[in-house]
């Protein structure tokens, strides 16, 4: 019985103390950092994600689970490029954890990494709608920047947790190949789409256009984050019409109605692009991502 106690209370004891060689916490501000983390990181880490993929990456609330995740992170993925300004600062704010801080080993901006498209050229002013200085913060949809972005989330966990290093660069072998395969697969798919003017919602589907090599003409909202004017929608009909254009792209958490209203007006397709991993059920890591992307453009019978 004694023994029994002792153990028992051992097995509590390793369940409730930190193990030196606990695997890393990693939170991300967005479930496509978090999908790329885990196929990187594999089991040497946790991670968690602050925002689900069905929502607009752009608003969040700080909610204390969320605290919770930053004070107990060994390192924070954030896309950067503006795209966590409304909700992040905050966040880092309340977490108080100076690891996950801007300049140190614990924080990674993506962004850093990427060559931003949509860089305003002149200044930037509030009346111009939702502009971001640095340029367009929707990167992770060219698949050609999620290689980047496994690069160098594997060579930050290489430097936090040296031990693993072996498994993490074997990982990012393995996922770059995977997606290097699956990006040759996708350009053949839509190799058809190649050329064409589109329309989007938001602003936010420019990486895909570049990826794919389709253009995006015009946008449903009148500025970026501002909804559509009726006299707007008027010149996207005209527009439309002139241009014989087939297809209008949008992510599912944009009111449906202007697209639906330009649709019965001119006919044009509309796509509702998932744009992130957990925008719905099945999209459960960053290849899945484009294959539902790929399928949902396929599926407009457009091109
Ligand atoms: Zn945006």
């Amino acid at each position: 019985m004694r023994i029994f106690f002792i153990t028992c209370l051992w097995c509590v004891t390793l369940l409730t103390v930190p193990q030196s060689h606990a695997a890393l916490q990693v939170v991300t501000t967005t479930e496509d950092l978090a999908a790329i983390a885990r196929a990187v990181g594999g089991d040497h880490i946790k991670v968690e994600s602050l925002t689900p993929g069905s929502r607009d990456p752009h608003f969040a609330e700080a909610k204390p689970s969320m605290i919770r995740k930053v004070y107990g992170a060994d390192l924070l993925l954030l896309i950067g490029a503006e795209m966590e300004i409304g909700w992040l600062p905050l966040l880092l704010r309340s977490g108080r954890n100076s690891q996950v801080l801007s300049g140190n080993p614990g924080y990674l901006d993506l962004s850093r990494t990427i060559t931003l498209l949509g860089k305003p050229t002149g200044p930037v002013s509030r009346d111009m709608g939702d502009v971001h200085a640095q340029g367009n913060p929707h990167y992770w949809l060219d698949p050609e920047n999620g290689l980047l972005m496994a690069q160098a989330i594997s060579e930050r966990l290489v430097a936090l947790d040296p031990d693993h290093s072996n498994a993490y660069r074997s990982n990012l072998a393995s996922f770059q190949q995977r997606l290097t395969n699956k990006i040759k697969e996708w350009q053949i798919t839509l190799a058809p789409l190649k050329g064409s003017e589109v329309i989007a919602y938001h602003t936010s589907l420019i990486y895909l256009a570049s990826a794919f090599g389709f253009q995006i003409v015009d946008e449903v909202e009148s500025k970026p984050g501002i909804a559509p004017t009726a006299a707007h929608l008027n010149q996207l009909i005209k527009r439309i019409e002139d241009d014989q254009i087939k297809l209008l792209i949008m992510e599912p958490y944009y009111e449906q109605r202007s697209a639906k209203f330009l649709q019965d007006k001119t006919g044009i397709r509309i796509g509702v692009i998932p744009q992130s991993v957990g925008a719905k059920s099945g999209i459960d890591d960053y290849i899945q991502l484009f294959d539902a992307i790929v399928s949902a453009l396929k599926q407009t019978g457009s091109f």
